[in-house]
């Protein structure tokens, strides 16, 4: 029998990193395989910023993930964190700049604070209209997030941990408030001490009556331009990673001759993540072109060179669900990354695994009791 059983996606494979690490048995079961297409992990690239506004909690998840996550890259010789830092966009209108600013000075973060005219100074080939100041983390980047689920997994291998492709099926209530093994769509039975799902935009599916109604996968369009040929002014250091939350919009740099990534942040439909349909859509489409034509004018006429559409699993407020199963005592919920887990996925894992030893307090803010039914998004 194994000791946990738990899933393949940044949240999962984590988890068994640490209860790997901790010389604990571990077997991670994905349906499909780590970080694949259809998972929220999935994607090739995801932010790695320190910046929450007044949630000091998130500030300073990012501030120790980073540091596992480099670790990790070192100690398996990878290169799966870029330095483009992270540049944050405030309108007029913001409200969220100097709460960040005051987290980030008290947690201790390195950061850069720059006017409109430095602004333009700096990133000639953006168009800032409406833009009022930025703040510039220069440590932050990005994550290049399906290989990094990959490295996550392999190094949780390499310390012990062993991984299975099969679909599990949803567990039925015991009298016993206690599940002794979950069962594969073939009929194999997988024995566990303690069982975590991390099931992220699928929890809903896995646990229709407690999380059907608590966590809203949505369907997010991604897009990529093509550079002009010969120039580097869309390639970091010349562009960092950047957003702007009023305008619901954030982006990358050209990061491996990809192109300039672009994604809207507001959340789109309600969509099954097995079936959805992995095609832009016509409005994302025309969004996107709108949008980099205003903001970086030298690519008004630049082609859509990639996409994928991938999908956020909202909690009501987007804070994380990481809790018991309130009838189940050695089952674990995680998930509820809510468009801005991926970059806290060791810390995540080293929360939970802590609190499957029954060591420290649990946090409030990742409660099921917290979790309401109707969304009303506050952590981004
Ligand atoms: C477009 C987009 C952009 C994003 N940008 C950022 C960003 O810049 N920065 C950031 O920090 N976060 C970002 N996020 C959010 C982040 O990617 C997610 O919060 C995170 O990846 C969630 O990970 P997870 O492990 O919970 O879920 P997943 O990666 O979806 O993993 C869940 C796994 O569970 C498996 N599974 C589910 N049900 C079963 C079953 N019954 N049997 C077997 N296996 C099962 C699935 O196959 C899957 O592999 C973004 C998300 C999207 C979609």
């Amino acid at each position: 029998m194994t000791s946990s059983a738990t899933y393949a996606g940044v949240f999962g494979a984590w988890t068994a990193w640490h209860l790997a690490t901790q010389k604990q048995h571990v077997l991670l079961v994905d349906a499909y395989g780590a970080g694949h297409s259809r998972a929220s992990s999935g994607g090739e690239t995801r932010i790695i910023r320190m910046g929450y506004g007044a949630y000091e909690i998130y500030t300073r998840w990012s501030l120790r993930s980073l540091e596992l996550w480099k670790a990790l890259f070192r100690a398996t010789n990878h290169a799966l964190f870029l330095q483009t830092g992270v540049l944050w966009l405030a309108g007029e209108r913001d409200t969220r700049l100097d709460e960040t600013i005051s987290t980030l000075r008290h947690c201790g973060v390195t950061l850069e604070l720059l006017d409109r005219a430095a602004l333009g100074k700096r990133y000639p080939q953006v168009n800032f209209a409406n833009v009022s100041r930025g703040l510039l983390e220069p440590k932050s980047g990005v994550l290049l997030a399906r290989r990094a689920v990959a490295c996550v997994m392999e190094d949780a291998l390499r310390r012990g941990a062993q991984f299975e492709i099969a679909q599990v099926s949803s567990p039925q209530p015991r009298a016993s408030h206690r599940l002794d093994f979950i069962e594969t769509s073939s009929g194999a039975r997988i024995s566990a001490g303690q069982f975590v799902f991390a099931c992220g935009p699928w929890l809903g599916k896995v646990f229709p009556e407690l999380l059907g109604q608590r966590i809203f996968p949505t369907r997010q369009e991604v897009f990529f331009f093509g550079t002009p040929a010969g120039d580097s002014r869309f390639i970091p250091p010349f562009l960092p990673t950047w957003l702007f939350q009023e305008e619901e919009a954030y982006g990358m740099p050209d990061i491996e001759a990809r192109g300039l990534k672009l994604a809207r942040d507001a959340h789109g439909e309600h969509v099954d993540p097995d079936t959805e349909s992995r095609l832009v859509s016509r409005a994302g489409v025309d969004w996107a072109q709108n949008f980099v034509a205003r903001r970086f004018p030298a690519l008004k006429a630049a082609p859509i060179v990639e996409t994928r559409v991938c999908q956020y699993e909202n909690t009501s407020n987007g804070d994380f669900l990481i809790d018991r199963h309130p009838e189940l005592a050695n089952v674990w919920l995680a998930g509820g990354g809510s468009g801005h887990g991926f970059k806290h996925g060791p810390a995540l894992g080293e929360y939970l695994a802590g609190q499957m030893s029954g060591e420290g307090a649990a946090e409030p803010r990742f409660s099921l009791a917290s979790k309401a039914t109707q969304q009303k998004r506050a952590v981004f």
